[in-house]
């Protein structure tokens, strides 16, 4: 099954944040995509999944042939999509076992398991994330540390087997332990059933996971496609470098 976005604009109020995304991402790759701050590569997450706040002026977004567009977020979580925050809310008097036994029923009617079924899963995989049992238990986000609002995405990712994975900056705030655990369970989820989009301004992650491609995204556009040899040029020179080969125009700082 394939994710494909068709020049793809979307804007927040009036302003337009999304100017012509092309990007098609199959079951069994790994798309990374970088490129500077406010350059819209949430946005794009946010608008994959459905975030109402967000409105597609043109374009299209599908996935498998079903038109995202017209779907709640639900429903596209429902079609094996999923995001992973870079800012993971936190909700109060949720815990987080209800929360995705709720997610999960939600999105495999079919595999009917009792909540203490759910529950051994959930400690299982809390534990090959290192992620302590008492987790479970508590308040969706509430008073996690930023490392383990990200791992606590991650155990997310790996109860529910999205088809396609979005990690929003998942490794951003993780310690170097923290990160090979995360990379690890990404990389045990690849298959030819599973792929992902891999939002990251560090190669150190992408070291790990081997992305098929590598795009680089600048003011709403991939500006530039290419494979891990992108990430490496990118970690030597910068951003600004690439932004002006391809002929975007670089403002230095004190021409603001
Ligand atoms: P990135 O994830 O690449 O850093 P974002 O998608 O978060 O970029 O943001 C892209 C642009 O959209 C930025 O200029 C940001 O300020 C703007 N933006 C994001 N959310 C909002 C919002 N709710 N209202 C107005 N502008 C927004
Ligand atoms: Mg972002």
């Amino acid at each position: 099954m394939e994710l494909k976005i068709e020049n793809l604009h979307a804007n927040i109020g009036t302003k337009e944040i999304l100017k012509g995304i092309n990007l098609s991402v199959s079951q069994g790759e790994v798309h990374a995509i970088m490129g500077p701050n406010g350059s819209g590569k949430s946005t794009l997450s946010n608008v994959i999944m459905g975030n109402p706040k967000y409105k597609v002026s043109k374009g299209k977004i599908s996935f498998n042939k079903k038109n995202l567009a017209e779907l709640r977020p639900d429903e596209i979580a429902k079609l094996g999509l999923f995001l992973s925050f870079q800012y993971p809310f936190e909700i109060q008097g949720l815990s987080f076992s209800k929360f995705l036994h709720a997610a999960y029923k939600n999105q495999h009617p079919l595999e009917a398991m009792s909540i203490m079924k759910f529950r051994k899963l959930l400690a299982e995989t809390a534990h090959q994330l290192e992620i302590k049992s008492d987790f479970i238990d508590r308040e969706l986000n509430v008073g996690f540390s930023g490392g383990e609002k990200k791992r606590a995405e991650i155990l997310q990712m790996l109860v529910l087997k999205p088809k396609i994975a979005i990690l929003d900056e998942t490794d951003s705030g993780l310690d170097i332990d923290s990160l090979k655990l995360v990379s690890e369970a990404v990389n045990d989820s690849r298959s030819k059933e599973f792929g992902a989009i891999v939002i990251t301004h560090y190669k150190r992650i992408l070291n790990y996971l081997k992305p098929d491609f590598v795009h680089v995204m600048h003011d709403g556009k991939i500006i530039k496609s290419g494979g891990i040899e992108l990430a490496e040029e990118l970690e030597e020179k910068g951003y600004s470098e690439i932004l002006k080969k391809s002929g975007v125009k670089v403002l230095e700082v004190n021409e603001k």
